[in-house]
């Protein structure tokens, strides 16, 4: 059997590299050749042991762009040479979820790189219907930023497909909270406004066309009714995951406004829930993606409506999946997207 380097993380922050056998390849599954991995907000929380759902040792890479190198031969959705994304859920396809479109909700859902193996290795062989073909034009780079893309799409489908004429106001511009406002864009929004405290993310949210406030500088209500006018924001979009910002988006709503959550919440939200009724506010989690949020990704970015290249601020081979955490820990904000090159 032929072997592969596959990186594995067998305790927080510690990352091993080990030659194992590459998968066979069964009738409905492809075997992909891994070309970029993107690092988010969830590895690094693995890296730093703070997963409430990952246990070690675990090999990570949820991310990716990938080159199909064999395909089965019940297989039909792809060719050898294709690029891809791969989604990275794994679902029962049996409980109520799954069987009413959301699988993405699946009651057992396994996330490759958390709960079931990720695809931080040379090969990686996965059942062909969880991968998406590229364009032939789109960069391994931009490929890998599909997934993070398809977690905006959902998100602001979760309030509509269709955002013409409406009023967004998107808290936080890390690389999903930045995606949330181009994506919002993308789909016709009449405003959208950013707000963010860090002045690198807010350079980059105004180097991708975005309209920023910082809240720290200037009251968000009144920079919201200044892009909005007097009746604010018909969405407002939490992307960071921390009470405060959730205490601004039950505040700072109209009423009858839909609060979407992006943000991963680490800590109880203590919200003033009275707000909630009697504003008749609409509060919906956004998890993930399905595929037609992939799709739709695909076509924003083969539409050239989605700016990926400010966001990916740093790169770093295969061999230094480590350096690419602790730059992240030394950067911080700086750090937006940290893209590893499978090939180096
Ligand atoms: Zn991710
Ligand atoms: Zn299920």
């Amino acid at each position: 059997m032929n072997k592969m380097i596959q990186a594995i993380m067998t305790a927080p922050g510690n990352i091993v590299y080990q030659d194992v056998d590459i998968p066979e390849v069964q009738p409905e599954q492809i075997k992909v050749k891994m070309k970029r991995i993107g690092i988010c907000g969830s590895d690094i929380h693995v890296n730093h042991g703070k997963h409430p759902y990952t246990n070690y040792p675990v090999v990570q890479g949820h991310e990716v762009s990938a080159e199909v190198a064999e395909v089965g031969n019940k297989v039909t959705n792809c060719r050898v040479g294709d690029k891809v994304t791969i989604q990275p859920q794994v679902v029962c396809g049996k409980c109520y979820p799954c069987t009413h479109g959301m699988y993405n909700d699946c009651e057992t859902l396994k996330v490759m790189g958390f709960q079931t193996i990720g695809m931080a290795s040379e090969y990686f062989v996965v059942d062909a219907k969880k991968a998406l073909v590229l364009p032939k034009d789109m960069s391994w780079d931009h490929g890998a930023m599909i997934e993070p893309l398809a977690v905006a799409v959902h998100a602001v489908r979760r309030y509509s497909g269709d955002m013409h004429g409406k009023k967004a106001v998107v808290l936080g511009g890390g690389p999903i909270g930045n995606l949330v406002a181009q994506t919002a864009k993308a789909l016709g929004a009449e405003v959208v406004l950013l707000s963010e405290l860090s002045a690198y993310r807010l350079a980059t949210a105004q180097k991708c066309g975005i309209t920023t406030v910082n809240p720290n500088e200037r009251n968000l209500l009144d920079a919201i009714v200044e892009a909005c006018g007097k009746d604010r924001a018909d969405v407002i979009f939490e992307c960071i995951g921390i009470n405060p910002t959730m205490k601004q988006a039950i505040e700072y709503a109209r009423k009858g406004s839909h609060i979407i959550v992006v943000g991963v919440f680490g800590d109880l939200a203590t919200v003033d829930m009275a707000a909630v009724q009697d504003h008749e506010l609409s509060l919906l989690g956004s998890a993930m993606y399905r595929e037609e949020d992939y799709i739709k990704a695909i076509d924003l970015v083969a539409a050239g409506k989605i700016e990926f290249e400010t966001l990916i601020t740093h790169r770093f081979g295969f061999r230094e999946f480590k350096k690419g955490y602790d730059t992240i820990d030394q950067e911080k904000d700086k750090a937006m997207k940290v893209m590893i090159n499978m090939e180096k």
